[in-house]
């Protein structure tokens, strides 16, 4: 019988995360996720990876994956990510992935997986491009989580669902072949996973959709600017202490992100008052977020410039998560009675 290798010095809880290679980061990922990352890489055994894999069901053309992946390392690391802290990998690198991803969709039924939102709103915007491998997203993102045997999970709001599922398939492993997989759990410092609505209030801040309602972390000071004054106000209030409307009350939760408190109590008592001009507002808004931003964007250019220390980085990245991912497989393959020799 092959020993358990240790991977962890006992009592660090594990923690994994990923963010796919579709495009520019932006304040969503940051508040949503990295930010997380970055608290937890000093107390717990962290794996974060780039999710390559993951992209190619809705990015199938690779052209650009490489630039793309070097740019989500290059913006995590620019944010605080610490690749000597953190196992910092690109999950095409960890290829048993797939393996553990085949055992669990034997535990996932096709009826749960065509009921996930996230399945349904892909099918919606892609009708093309019904493939299985979206259809099985969160099999992968199970096998990924569960791969390194990893309790917490900092996510934001939309990937509840896909958590959920990851737990079920993980119970289900562990009653057919015996308690190997722990059950993972969406994680954040502030308790409540969060979503980062965009500027116009009608969803979420996203790579791919709605850029203009987008703040990206590699977006110019101007651009910022240009895309907060455009955000919906009206006349403002005409009794005190009422209840704001949505795109207003969106434009305060915006501020809250990345504006000290007494600035966001300024303007709340403003409204609530009937004083508040909301020119004053976007235009400080804008500011706090340039002020935010910049210093990112500036950090993520020089990081880029250097591609040597990036495939370090991956390089050193894959071998702690392969040694990771090596541990749990050996346990799974004992469990489900694979090991014939
Ligand atoms: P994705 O951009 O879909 O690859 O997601 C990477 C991480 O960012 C995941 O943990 C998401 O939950 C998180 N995330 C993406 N968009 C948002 C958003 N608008 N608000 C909060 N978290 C987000």
């Amino acid at each position: 019988m092959e020993k358990k290798k240790e991977t962890m010095p006992p009592g660090r809880q594990v923690v994994m995360s990923g963010i796919r290679p579709t495009g520019f980061l932006h304040l969503g990922n940051y508040f949503g996720a990295i930010q997380n990352y970055v608290k937890m890489q000093d107390d717990f055994e962290c794996y974060f990876m780039v999710a390559d894999l993951h992209s190619l069901t809705t990015h199938p053309d690779t052209k650009e994956l490489k630039q793309n992946v070097l740019r989500v390392l290059a913006e995590n690391i620019a944010c605080g990510l610490d690749p000597e802290k953190a196992a910092f990998y690109c999950q095409s690198h960890v290829h048993e992935t797939a393996e553990l991803y085949l055992y669990l969709n034997m535990m996932a039924y096709k009826g749960e997986l065509e009921k996930t939102t996230t399945f349904k709103d892909k099918v919606r915007q892609h009708p093309q491009n019904v493939n299985a491998g979206l259809l099985t997203y969160p099999v992968l993102q199970a096998a990924d989580i569960v791969i390194h045997r990893a309790k917490y999970v900092p996510v934001g709001k939309d990937q509840e669902q896909h958590l959920e599922m990851a737990r079920t398939f993980a119970n289900r492993f562990n009653h057919r072949y015996g308690e190997v997989l722990p059950e993972p759990t969406a994680f954040n410092y502030n308790r409540q996973l969060i979503k980062v609505p965009s500027l116009d209030g009608t969803g979420k801040m996203s790579k791919s959709e709605n850029p203009n309602a987008t703040i990206y972390l590699a977006d110019e000071d101007d651009v910022i600017r240009k895309k907060v004054m455009k955000t919906k106000t009206d006349a403002g209030p005409t009794q005190q202490n009422s209840v704001k409307p949505d795109y207003i009350d969106n434009i305060f939760g915006l501020m809250k992100l990345v504006s000290v408190n007494d600035v966001v109590a300024k303007f709340e008592d403003d409204y609530n008052a009937c004083t508040i001009r909301y020119g004053d507002m976007k235009k400080q808004l804008a500011e706090d977020m340039v002020n935010f931003i910049a210093p990112i964007r500036n950090k993520v250019n020089d990081i880029l410039n250097n591609e040597k220390y990036l495939k370090e980085v991956m390089e050193k990245g894959a071998a702690k998560a392969n040694a990771s991912a090596n541990a749990t497989m050996k346990l799974v393959r004992q469990a489900m009675g694979l090991n014939y020799y």
